[in-house]
This record gives structure tokens, sequence and C-alpha cells, in this order.
């Protein structure tokens, strides 16, 4: 079982498989994509050998990330791959689900266990506003469409943002009354590139929390390789609500997951410095040496991020790694 010098174990990895994307979040990529230079992303042997080193390392549930992931085409094949792989009970995805509709079918053909969706404000224009593609009405068909299927566990992620939903959390709350998902507010993080947005736009979701808890909200009992989010049900409501807070203290004192980047590097901390490459490893299909580089690369976790100190590492934006 992979377990750093403080006693974590890491139940669950986050693999990025690009970190190309179609929209152009305020917070992430504001200016859109900007291809810098010829990227090598994992192919799929590499990336049946990462779910099987980890998998043999006691990971239990990998999330597919980007970027957008459903730009690789390859996309079932990778969720398949990742499923097929003994010992991983969980597949999951986090997408802008731009095209969710269509791609649906695909990906619970592959088995995909969960999907997460993110989805900033609820009004059209402001989700316009913020990712530069004027999609809401499509995720949300693609949403009910999976909720209708049965078969796969919807998130949807917000990013709490003072000036488009921090202050409308109600309308959020509407949409849980008749509706089975969970909803997980996450607080603004500050990255390399969006200080001054950050400055201007981030809320503590602490008071979020209260508000919850004074109306009746009351906190689920997680599992081992459940996020970080903190999350509340109530009687009246067929969805739950998370806040993920990690300017909250002890934050990573929880900490399960570990990073693979699309460029094969494995990140301690969203917020450390440039990724360990694992490419060397990666090239055959005996994954002995890959499992002892992790087991070796993961003395060096740290307690906690710096966030607090304004340090975010080398992670300019978090569609480098996947969030
Ligand atoms: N493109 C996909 C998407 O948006 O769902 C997957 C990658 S995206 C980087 C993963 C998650 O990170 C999204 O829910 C996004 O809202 C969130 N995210 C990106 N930048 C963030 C930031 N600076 N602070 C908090 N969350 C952020
Ligand atoms: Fe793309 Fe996701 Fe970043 Fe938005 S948050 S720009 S969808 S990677």
């Amino acid at each position: 079982m992979l377990t750093d010098n403080f006693g974590r174990r890491f139940y669950y990895l986050r693999l990025s498989i690009t970190d190309v994307c179609n929209f152009r979040c305020d917070y992430c990529l504001p200016d859109g994509y900007k291809c810098d230079n010829d990227r090598d992303f994992l192919s799929l042997p590499e990336i049946k050998r990462i779910a099987n080193a980890f998998s043999q390392l006691g990971t239990e549930k990998i999330r597919i990330t980007g970027g957008e992931p459903s730009l690789r085409k390859d996309l079932p094949e990778i969720i398949h791959t990742c499923k097929q792989t003994a010992g991983i009970k969980s597949v999951a995805i986090t997408s802008n689900g731009y095209k969710l509709p269509q791609h649906l079918p695909s990906w619970l053909d592959a088995g995909i266990d969960a999907i997460n969706i993110s989805i900033d404000s609820l009004d059209p224009r402001h989700f316009h506003s913020i990712t530069g593609h004027n999609k809401l009405d499509t995720i949300l068909k693609g949403i009910d469409m999976a909720l209708a299927d049965g078969r796969p566990k919807i998130k949807v992620n917000t990013v709490l943002m003072r000036e488009y939903n921090a202050y409308d959390i109600q309308s959020y709350l509407d949409w849980l009354k008749d509706t089975p998902i969970t909803l997980r507010f996450i607080e603004l993080m500050q990255t390399g590139d969006n200080q001054k947005f950050f400055d201007e736009q981030h809320v503590q979701g602490t008071r979020i929390k209260q508000n919850l808890i004074l109306d009746g909200w009351l906190p689920v009992i997680q599992n081992k390789s459940a996020g970080p989010a903190q999350e509340f049900y109530h009687p009246d409501y067929q969805g739950k609500v998370g806040l993920i807070m990690p300017y909250s203290k002890d934050f990573c004192n929880s900490c399960n997951r570990l990073r693979v980047s699309s460029l094969g590097k494995l990140h301690l901390c969203l917020f450390g410095e440039q990724g360990l490459s694992l490419k060397e490893q990666l090239q055959c299909d005996d994954v002995e040496p890959l499992k002892r580089k992790i087991i070796s690369l993961l003395g060096d976790k740290q307690a906690t991020h710096y966030l607090h100190e304004k340090l975010s590492g080398a992670t300019t934006n978090l569609s480098m790694l996947g969030g």
C-alpha cells in the first residue's frame, strides 16, 4: 500500500490524459489553450501500465481528467483499459461536458462508474461569460440522460466566485431538490496565472457551510477513497452538497490522491514543483521498476501545500494537471 512519511495512504489516482482544452474558463485558461510545443501525451499502453502499477500498490479509484479529456478520440478505450485493471473498483471522469449527450453512450459502454461535470453557473449568460461557450443546455441535457440511465454517479463541480455564484447558492439548491446528484462547491484556488482574478473572486466556503447547517443539512460519513469534500444531505432534497475548501485548516491531512500528468510525470501535490518523470519506467510491460520508482518518489511528499503563503508551486493553471 502506498503510504507517505505522514502515514497518509493513497487509494486514488488522478490521471490527466491531455492538457488541451476547448473552454476558456476565467480562472483556468482565460485566453484559451496555447499550444507552445509538441505534446507527447500518454499512449494507451502507457496508461495501461500506470493503471496496473498503481492498482498493485493499492489504488482503488482512477479519475480521468485533463485539460478536457473528451477531446481525446481514444477516451472510451482509456476508460475501458482502466476499468479492466484488476483491483480498480471505480473509474471516474471530470469533464466540461461540452458534448455530453453525444459522448455519454460510449463512456457507459466502456464502463464508467462516475462522471463529474463542471458547471459554474446555472444562468446561461453567466455560463457563457465564464467559459466562452454557450453550452449549458447541452450539458444539462447530458446530465439528465446520465441520470435516466442510472448507472454512473453524477457530481457537478462549481468553482465559487464572488461575481457569479457565491451569492446565488439558492438556484443550485432548488435544482438539488429533485435532482439526485452531488453538487460540490470548490473554493477558487490561486495558480501562477490567475492571481488578480483570485484576489477579486475568491470566496471562502465556510459561510456556505454554516448556512447549510442552519438550514438542516447533515454531514455524510465518507469512505476512504472519497475526495476531500465535506458532504451534506438533507431529508427534503434528492441531491447532496459538497464543499471543497483547500484553504481550510488541516485540509491536507486527509490527502489520499496522487496525480500523473498527461506527459507522464508524477505530481505529489497539485501545488508542488515540476512533476517527476515516470516516462522511462513506462516503456515496458514489466511494472516492477515503475512501482519502485513511484514508491521512492513518494518519500518527497510534503505535509501540506503552501497556498496560504500564496505559493502555488509550478502550477500555472489547473488544466496542466486536471485539478
Ligand atoms: N476540463 C475539465 C473540467 O473543467 O471539468 C477537467 C479539468 S478541470 C482543470 C478540473 C476541475 O478543476 C474543474 O471542476 C474546474 O472547475 C476546476 N478548476 C480549474 N481551475 C481551478 C481553480 N483555479 N480553482 C479551483 N478549481 C479549479
Ligand atoms: Fe478547460 Fe476545465 Fe480549465 Fe475550464 S476548468 S478551461 S474546462 S480545463
